[in-house]
């Protein structure tokens, strides 16, 4: 389905993010990854990825220095020759409720979750407008649709990702290219690991289980493959219907 496309995946190391890379990397695709500090994790990925006879590279980047993100995609077209797929997927979450959260817990979940993926569209951008190919996307959550008690600075940044994969969209309509994101719910990964209410989150989910990253890479999947050439601007939920 993606066979020779080049994807750039961050936050590939771990959770959703790994899951994206192997089901892109069974599909064809080369996959470059970016993670900011599990490099056991990383290593490990990309020997399972190359194993699957694609051509796979770790990259270290934290996605929120602009500076470090442009160095890592001029190295990554340096090693692939081009990019064809962003998936956007670094974040990080800093929860507490608004009234004890610190101004650095906003600051740092925007500056990963929403700064990081304008860091990472800035170089992807001119290279797909030259193309006039490829496709974008963006994870956000369906925090940033609902909103979440202790998750100002999270849903914040997940609803300005929304913002921005619809102008992206808009931008780059013209010349083929293709901006979506994906707002998933509750799915197993460290990210939840450590979440306690467990079995009253669980009874309010209307399929009753929690998401599988998988489940979320299957989505990525279609939205990178040729299957979805006439959905832009959109954001779709994997959420087992919580946020309907
Ligand atoms: P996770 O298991 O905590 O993994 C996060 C990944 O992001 C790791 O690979 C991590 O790299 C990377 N990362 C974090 N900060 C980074 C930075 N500054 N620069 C580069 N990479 C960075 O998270 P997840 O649950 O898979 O979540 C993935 C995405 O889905 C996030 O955007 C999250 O907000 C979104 N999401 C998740 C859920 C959920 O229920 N899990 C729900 C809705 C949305 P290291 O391993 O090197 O630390």
């Amino acid at each position: 389905m993606l066979k020779g496309k080049v994807a750039v995946v961050t936050g590939g190391s771990r959770g959703i993010g790994r899951a994206i890379c192997e089901r892109f990397a069974e599909n064809g695709a080369n996959v470059a990854f970016l993670y900011s500090g599990s490099a056991e994790k990383a290593e490990e990925l990309k020997a399972k990825l190359l194993a699957s006879g694609v051509k796979a590279e770790a990259y270290k980047c934290n996605v929120a220095d602009f500076n470090e993100v442009s160095d890592t995609f001029k190295r990554i077209v340096a090693d692939f020759g081009t990019v064809d797929i962003l998936v956007n997927n670094a974040g990080i979450t800093r929860d507490k409720l608004l009234l004890s959260m610190r101004e650095q817990d906003f600051d740092e979940v925007l500056d990963v979750n929403l700064k990081g993926f304008f860091n990472t569209i800035k170089q992807v951008y001119p290279i797909l407008a030259k193309k006039r190919a490829g496709k974008i996307i963006n994870i956000s959550s369906i925090s940033g649709l609902i909103g979440n008690p202790g998750q100002a600075n999270y849903s914040a940044s997940k609803a300005g990702v929304i913002g921005l994969t619809k102008t992206v969209a808009k931008e780059l309509a013209s010349r083929g290219v293709c901006c979506n994101a994906i707002a998933p719910g509750f799915i197993k990964t460290d990210m939840t690991a450590a979440f306690t209410g467990e079995n009253r989150l669980v009874s309010s989910i209307p399929l009753g289980r929690m998401g599988l990253p998988e489940e979320v890479a299957s989505l990525a999947l279609f939205l990178a493959s040729p299957s979805s050439d006439y959905i832009t601007g959109e954001v779709i939920r994997i959420d087992g219907g919580l946020a309907m």
